[in-house]
């Protein structure tokens, strides 16, 4: 019989659980990736107590945050939930960003940053964002090249509406280190920059590689298809 949302939620959950075991690590945050599956899912999931989740789209999120607003109404005992944007950032794209989400991932370049910080309403507190690094130099990937990153890191820090929260990969192949030089990154910038108090969030890991990602200094995983299925 096949498996149920809920039931590879908590498959998802208990492997996460045994990874941390495994590496003798503290709790990892499951996010998870909810691009083109629809409202209801979502609520389900929230409903069990799924907290965070993570949107590439961000015309496609806009209408499901609103459809679950409607749905939630009715079903008093959902949580809020946490929205993360982790899709690529067009520069007209920022003020919905940061108007509509409590996390970004993927901010490589300062303008982003800027844009960001302008345009975030005071109301909603500070926007958490991640630098997304594109750890393997590849020409195809987004991310802010590694020799670029101490000073992205040093704007990105004076901007008072965005707290920087850490680094976010997606490694280009298996078996590469990817991991091991990010995590290396991370706490690089957290002895160089002790002032960062709440540099403590590594995002990397998905469906086919979060054991390894955890097992390599993962504090956020980010987990499609192995909760939602396959995407068309
Ligand atoms: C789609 C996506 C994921 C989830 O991928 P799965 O392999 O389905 O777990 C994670 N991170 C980013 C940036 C994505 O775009």
């Amino acid at each position: 019989m096949e498996s149920t949302l809920l039931q590879r939620w908590q498959e998802v959950k208990q492997q996460i659980q045994k990874a941390c075991t495994d590496s003798e690590r503290d709790s990892v945050t499951l996010l998870a990736v909810s691009k083109t599956k629809p409202a209801e899912m979502i609520t389900e999931l929230a409903q069990a107590g799924q907290v965070h989740f993570g949107e590439n789209y961000l015309q496609e999120a806009m209408e499901k945050m609103a459809e679950i607003k409607e749905l939630v109404a009715s079903i008093p005992a959902t949580k809020d939930i946490v929205w993360h944007y982790i899709g690529h950032i067009q520069r007209n794209k920022t003020r919905d960003i940061a108007e509509n989400f409590d996390w970004v991932h993927t901010v490589e370049r300062d303008i982003i940053a800027k844009r960001l910080n302008e345009q975030r309403p005071q109301a909603l507190g500070k926007l958490n964002v991640l630098v997304q690094v594109n750890i393997d130099n590849e020409d195809s990937k987004s991310g802010c090249l590694p020799s670029e990153l101490e000073s992205l890191i040093t704007t990105i820090k004076s901007y008072d509406n965005l707290n920087l929260r850490g680094l976010m990969i997606i490694p280009s192949k298996e078996g590469s280190d990817a991991f091991e030089r990010t995590k290396k990154l991370f706490d690089e910038i957290q002895q160089a920059h002790p002032e960062l108090t709440q540099w403590d969030t590594l995002s990397m890991g998905m469906s086919g590689d979060m054991q390894q990602a955890i097992a390599h200094g993962s504090t956020m995983v980010r987990v499609g298809s192995a909760i939602f299925g396959a995407r068309d």
